[in-house]
């Protein structure tokens, strides 16, 4: 038998079903699953993302056999329609709408009204009695089938696009405000403008034959899988570019045929800040483009569709309920309303930001929905999107200050949560750009509305502001998925694309003027606005907020505690402060799993430098004894903040010229001459020694274990400093426990060249005070002999922990601080999928951690294993190490969280 390429729905007869979204896409998949479910949805047919594969496999062809499968289901299409494709007296028409695996909202190409031609859109008019709407329709299809398939733009930037500019015209010169108030002449006149225009431009004629059309327009939807905004989607998501895109046809129903049809977006419950109660965007008297594009400003369904349609708001409620019971989670819908009658065009999980994934995943656990452990799953809270939860907010008195010194601008409606001020950007090209220039700067994209070719200068912004547009447009959806503060429809700001100007409030703002945004309450203010911890910062670390007082925290912690249920792998943090430690244990760390002491010596860089151009053992004892009682005071400080949790503390690793070179001598033209003072020697004597320092590659120089190896007494010191305080801090009846860490060693008799000098430390210690404690003497595994010798290595160390930051590195002979010249060019060329940095290479150094983790535990078997590159916070990278079997995983205070929760969805997903 030959493949299957079209699936068809309709009738309560549906080839498909929910489980099918990698054949059917989400979109297909769906709609079946909602006919078996009873609900009223068109009959229609996907064709297969197989059809997709296909056609760019061989030449952008379709597959033979797909022509015959695509007649025969659009036949039953028509049996079930009672309507006939083309027919001159009782016309069928379609759409045609992409539908990819994992929703990729406006990214892919859409086509309504196919089958409309000079004939058919008079039996349109004849047969629903209404001329208008008829008409509309067919001017359109011609303006989208010229877009879409036939590819007309804009020339440039300033330049509108060519069929909305004639749409503009026809308003103007009618004197109407919106398009529904367009007569059925400008209509047809219209309509010979647009094919003219195609005529002009495209240099063919806009096709008449509706098989032609329906053809044309499957090929465009496919096209669109391989658009740039599409890929760059692709990447941004980690969605592979060959898993293709399924294309629905579907019949067509009219949500313009008059003041009792609409079309809309809803969503079960709302997606920004996760409030319960069905809410979304309609627009009476037309068609479904319109609201998605933002093009004009829609009705909210919560607020005024139950005075409006109060049978079709009855029928919208029950569809959301069902749907919701039916899929365990909040659903996105797409509908139209036809003559009083709801008709669903899609359903899909809908998209929400952090807040909101919080909220929603606690109340559907909370209304006996779903179970914690369901609430717990990768796709209804992806791990990275708590930390939007730890966000700033607007600081209320610096709001209230702001307005009080008119700088209110204006209001518009709140579609993404969080607090941005940045310098204004009109064109996504342009903050693309200046955002690779001034990385630091924040940028605030305003826009009219926004597309979906804007995608990568939204990525670049900090905030979106579009003047028009719903909650469900295309800015609102991306932009929340982003975690980007969002306002649309601010309808107050007028934004001129060619004096790169906003006017508002009286004002007028240049691009590169500062505005400032609170995508939680949709306000627009002049200028910054000072931000303020959020509350979950405010409960947990500041505690200037009782956690009663906060529902936002009120609902992470009881995430949390379903987290600390399910998780096996241990969180730690990287720390080294006092401050920093109590954070991380306000979010749950569970220990330090490194202490960089390097950071210790910012504030005593001039005992450090004095110690480093000591030419001989005797005088560099001298100045270390100096920085001793720093570092034992720094010490027994983490030891108090993490009041007997384990402490990992590791050696001095840097290059000393980090400390002293001659940059150094040069910004501070006092320090040459004081350090020769110190030393006892001459100004020459200092800059040779700093010259010895230089190295040409110190990433892989005399940093690590090499200093301690080559200058015993930093790690003599070093150790004496965290035993003396080990012993204060348990005289002070806090237990301690210190874990002594090793770094870049690759050796065993590396290790235990620096472990004799520790222990010996240890012994002197606990002989002078008569104390003695527990502590480990354990290893970085950074480089990969290390992790390959690692049996030889566990001989000795007690445990191991991942640098896979110079892991990364020494793996990939990438160095960590000059990657950035190309990794953008590998990240867009598809080269590598992740900066390795970021993510770790599961299969080049994720392989290298497996053999370590293996050996290591080959001799000794109970080898506690943990992680404190930077991947330590990164979910893939978390979930990849509870995969190996690691014991811990160790990141920055405020990734605590994002680790939990990706430890927790790792346990699951294993189970
Ligand atoms: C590492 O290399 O992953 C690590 C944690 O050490 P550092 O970043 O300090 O080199
Ligand atoms: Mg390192």
């Amino acid at each position: 038998m030959s493949t299957q390429y079209v699936y068809y729905f309709g009738d309560g007869e549906a080839d498909g079903n929910t489980t099918m979204k990698s054949l059917l896409g989400g979109k297909g998949a769906n709609l079946a699953e909602m006919v078996r479910i009873a609900l009223p949805v068109p009959a229609g047919f996907t064709l297969t993302t197989e059809v997709c594969t296909y056609y760019y496999a061989n030449g952008r062809t379709f597959p033979p056999e797909l022509k015959q499968q695509v007649i025969d289901s659009l036949k039953k299409v028509e049996k079930s329609m009672g309507a006939e494709f083309g027919c001159s007296t009782n016309p069928l028409l379609f759409s045609c709408r992409s539908g990819a695996r994992e929703s990729m909202p406006g990214m892919m190409d859409t086509v309504l009204n196919i089958g409309l031609n000079d004939t058919t859109v008079v039996a349109l008019a004849k047969q629903t009695g209404n001329e208008r709407s008829a008409w509309d329709s067919y001017r359109r299809f011609v303006q989208m089938y010229g877009d879409v398939v036939l590819e007309l733009k804009p020339k440039d930037k300033t330049e509108g696009d060519p069929f909305e500019v004639a749409l503009e015209h026809k308003r103007e010169k009618e004197g109407v405000a919106e398009d529904s108030g367009l007569s059925v002449a400008a209509l047809k006149e219209l309509v010979a403008e647009f094919k003219l225009l195609i005529k002009t431009r495209a240099g063919k004629d806009f096709p008449t034959d509706p098989m032609e059309q329906v053809w044309g327009a499957i090929g465009a939807v496919f096209g669109s899988w391989m658009n740039d905004r599409a890929m760059v989607y692709r990447r941004t998501y980690g969605i592979p570019h060959e898993w293709g895109t399924a294309a629905n046809v579907q019949a067509m129903v009219f949500g313009n045929l008059g003041d009792d049809c609409a079309t809309g977006v809803g969503l079960t419950r709302d997606c920004a800040l996760g409030t319960p109660g069905f809410c979304g965007d309609y627009l009476i008297n037309a068609q479904g483009e319109d609201v998605v594009a933002g093009i004009r400003t829609p009705k909210r369904i919560e607020e005024t569709l139950a005075q409006d349609m109060p049978e079709s708001f009855a029928q919208l409620n029950e569809i959301g309920k069902k749907l919701e019971k039916h899929y365990k989670e909040v659903q996105d819908i797409e509908f139209t309303i036809q003559r009083g009658k709801v008709y669903m065009l899609q359903t899909r999980n809908a998209k929400r930001t952090g807040f909101a994934a919080v909220r929603i995943a606690v109340d559907l656990v909370n209304e006996g929905l779903i179970t914690e452990v369901e609430a717990l799953q990768k796709r209804r809270i992806p791990a990275d999107d708590l930390n939007q939860l730890l966000q700033p907010i607007f600081d209320p008195a610096a709001k209230a200050a702001a307005t009080k010194e008119g700088r209110f601008l204006a209001k518009g409606i709140n579609a993404g949560p969080g607090a941005a001020s940045g310098v204004i950007c009109l064109f996504a090209d342009e903050a693309e750009k200046f955002h690779e220039k001034n990385p630091t700067i924040d940028i605030i994209l305003v826009r009219k509305e926004t597309s979906p070719e804007d995608l990568r200068g939204m990525k670049a912004a900090k905030g979106i502001l579009t003047a028009t547009g719903g909650a469900s447009s295309h800015a609102a959806l991306v932009s929340r998925q982003m975690g980007k503060a969002c306002i649309v429809g601010c309808s107050a700001i007028d934004v001129d694309y060619t004096a790169c100007t906003v006017k508002v409030a009286g004002k007028t703002l240049k691009a590169g003027d500062f505005i400032s945004m609170d995508g939680f309450t949709g306000e627009v203010f002049e200028g910054k606005v000072a931000t303020k911890d959020s509350e979950v910062i405010q409960v947990l670390v500041q505690k200037t907020l009782k956690p009663e007082e906060s529902e936002t925290y009120k609902r992470y912690s009881q995430l949390m505690s379903w987290v600390d249920k399910h998780r096996t792998l241990q969180v730690r943090t990287n720390a080294d402060t006092p401050g920093q430690a109590t954070e991380a244990v306000a979010f749950g760390a569970e220990g330090i799993g490194l202490c960089r002491t390097e950071h210790m010596f910012f504030d005593h860089l001039d005992e450090i430098r004095h110690m480093i151009v000591c030419e001989t053992k005797d005088s560099r004892e001298e100045a270390l004894a100096k920085l001793l009682p720093f570092q034992r005071e720094d010490f027994a400080g983490l030891f108090r903040s993490m009041n007997g949790r384990p402490v990992t503390i590791r050696l001095l690793d840097p290059p000393l010229h980090e400390f002293l070179s001659d940059r150094h001598l040069e910004e501070q033209p006092d320090l040459g001459p004081k350090l020769a003072a110190w030393t006892g020697s001459s100004l020459d004597a200092v800059k040779r020694r700093v010259a010895e320092l230089h190295e040409a590659n110190p990433m892989l120089g005399h940093r690590g274990c090499r200093l301690g190896i080559v200058y015993p007494e930093i790690t003599a010191m070093q150790a004496r400093a965290i035993f003396e305080a080990a012993v204060m801090v348990k005289k002070e009846g806090i237990n301690v426990v210190p874990e002594v860490m090793v770094p870049l060693a690759g050796f065993l008799a590396e290790f235990k060249h620096q472990e004799k000098i520790i222990r010996a430390a240890a012994e002197l210690v606990f002989s002078e005070t008569g104390v003695t404690l527990e502590y480990l003497v354990g290893t970085m595994i950074e480089v990969p002999r290390a992790a390959v010798r690692a049996d030889q290595i566990a001989t000795a160390a007690e445990f191991f922990s991942f640098g896979t930051n110079d892991l990364t590195q020494t793996t990939l002979a990438i160095s960590r601080d000059d990657y950035g010249p190309f990794i953008g060019f590998y990240r867009e060329h598809d080269i590598i999928a992740n900066d390795p940095f970021q993510t770790i290479d599961q299969e080049g150094v994720g392989d290298i951690m497996r053999i370590g983790v293996e050996r290591g535990r080959s001799t000794r078997k109970d080898l506690k294993i943990g992680i404190c590159g930077e991947h330590g916070g990164d979910p893939a990278s978390v979930m990849f190490c509870h995969e190996i079997g690691l014991t811990y995983v160790s990141c920055s205070p405020r990734r605590v969280p994002v680790a939990k929760l990706a430890a927790a969805q790792a346990a699951l997903a294993a189970k």
